[in-house]
């Protein structure tokens, strides 16, 4: 039966096997290869344990999908942890330690999915302020920046080098700003860092700039001295954004520049630099569980418009290294609802429709949305499915149908000829329905169960489509 079906499931409802739901066992093997997938990823130890610490809670007596391993479906409940936690929805990410720097801090949980990234809801010029170790692309993500304001959001923007470290630093952010056609701040040699900022908000004020992006000295290491600086820069211009720039590539450094840069500047976002590169992206995770605060944007090469917004998912399947069982474990998920439908189809074809069919198949029907999806996968059934579409059936209603039939007891369910005056009471009572209503549904069930054994008659659904076609 079901030729349509069979024809292009056929191999996965062969394969559908295996247990139920996931032993402790299977969560403990997978999550060994696991650990070592986000070790060999780069991933903190101390993020690596947390993670796993929540996700075996999460897995353990979870539904396997038949036709997946356990292993595989470990796997597909990690990788979804992984994108939550990368995305700041839930998980450890939420341990969010307190920040010591005061100002524009109580955005963490910004919504990354937002036209952009970036948080400017602030008073113009909104300041922007670039951190991070010497050679992570702060100068480049400052242009690429500026770029995008001003090409997508129409925003007037300036940008000033705080870079006094390295002579041709603000030369260089000024042939970036000619390139894309972005202001730079004048350059006055010998002005201190925290005097450009001013000047530069000072210049902001008075040009009408949207945005002005404050791009600061490199740090080769963590250095109390120019940290110092940078944590007074922000004191004085009080950035919308303070965003940490870190490559992709950095690997288990991560931890001590997340950690020393949130403490002692305050950031409110992350820019992972050089994700087209090869790195497995664990720096991500541990910078995101570590600081509490979100990866807005990520670079993808040198050129200009190489920035694009946060993808978790994109970053999770690279720790996993293992896209493939993703995708395979999505494709699972949807044949479970087809094992479902065929399931209940056999029975149907002998005849039996109990009120227990019944309301597996309003669920169905709720899940897919429309009994029609379902039907238009059965060639030549078009009279069936007037039949019922003119049965009328909503979603509202659907969900009154489903409480009466969860009222009542599975014997009734069986034989609902069992169901009298006094039953109906009770099951309208118990599902907030009155006696009317359960009588149509009764009723209704009994038409269905009438249609189900002329399709018996017809030869099963076999028959009957042949016969309509
Ligand atoms: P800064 O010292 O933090 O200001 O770093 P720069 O912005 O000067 O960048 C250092 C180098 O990294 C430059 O050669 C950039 O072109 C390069 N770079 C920056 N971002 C990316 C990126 O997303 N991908 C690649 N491939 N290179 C990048
Ligand atoms: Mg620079």
């Amino acid at each position: 039966m079901f030729e349509g079906l069979s024809g292009r499931l056929g191999d996965v409802l062969e394969r559908l096997r295996g247990k139920a739901s996931l032993s402790e066992d299977d969560v403990k093997d997978a999550m060994r290869e696991v650990r070592v997938a986000l070790l060999e990823a780069d991933v903190a130890l101390p993020v690596v344990k947390d993670f796993i610490g929540t996700v075996r809670a999460r897995a353990v007596g979870q539904d396997v999908i038949k036709s997946v391993t356990p292993g595989q479906m470990v796997i597909k409940i990690v990788h979804d942890a992984l994108v939550d936690m990368l995305a700041g929805r839930g998980g450890a990410a939420d341990a969010d330690p307190d920040d010591s720097a005061g100002d524009a801090d109580a955005k963490a949980d910004d919504d990354a999915s937002a036209p952009f990234a970036l948080d400017l809801n602030a008073t113009p010029p909104v300041p922007i302020l670039m951190v991070g170790l010497q050679g992570s692309g702060k100068t480049t993500t400052t242009a690429k920046i500026a770029l995008r304001l001003t090409r997508t959001q129409r925003k007037k923007v300036l940008m000033a080098s705080l870079d006094v470290q390295r002579p041709a630093a603000q030369h260089q952010l000024a042939v970036l700003g000619e390139q894309t056609g972005v202001d730079t701040l004048s350059i006055v040699m010998g002005q201190k860092p925290v005097a450009i900022a001013k000047r530069a908000m000072e210049e902001g004020r008075k040009g009408g700039y949207d945005v002005v992006m404050l791009d600061t000295a490199g740090r080769l290491h963590i250095d109390d001295d120019l940290m110092q600086e940078v944590a007074e820069v922000r004191k004085v211009t009080r950035p919308a954004e303070t965003l940490l720039v870190t490559d992709a590539m950095i690997g288990q450094d991560a931890v001590v520049v997340a950690t020393e840069f949130h403490e002692a500047v305050g950031i409110t976002g992350i820019v992972l630099t050089r994700v087209d590169g090869d790195s497995r992206g664990g720096a991500a995770l541990s910078m995101r569980a570590i600081t509490g605060r979100p990866i807005k944007l990520m670079g993808t090469g040198e050129k200009m418009d190489a920035l694009e917004d946060f993808q978790p998912e994109r970053i999770a399947g690279r720790i996993l290294g293992m896209g493939d069982v993703v995708s395979l474990v999505e494709k699972a998920a949807q044949s479970i609802e087809m094992d479902k439908a065929e399931h209940l189809a056999r029975k149907m074809s002998k005849g039996k429709f109990d009120l227990e069919d019944m309301l597996t198949q309003l669920q169905q029907v709720q899940r897919m949305g429309d009994i029609k999806g379902l039907l238009g996968m059965m060639p030549g059934i078009g009279k069936m499915k007037k039949q019922i579409e003119s049965a009328n059936i909503d979603n509202t209603m659907i969900k009154r149908l489903e409480a009466i039939i969860q009222s009542m007891t599975p014997r009734e369910r069986r034989f609902p000829d069992l169901i009298k005056a006094s039953r109906k009471r009770r099951i309208a009572a118990g599902s907030g329905t009155t006696v009317p209503e359960v009588n149509k549904l009764l009723k209704q069930h009994q038409q269905m169960a009438q249609m189900m054994k002329q399709v018996k008659k017809m030869g099963g659904m076999k028959g009957m489509t042949d016969r309509l076609s």
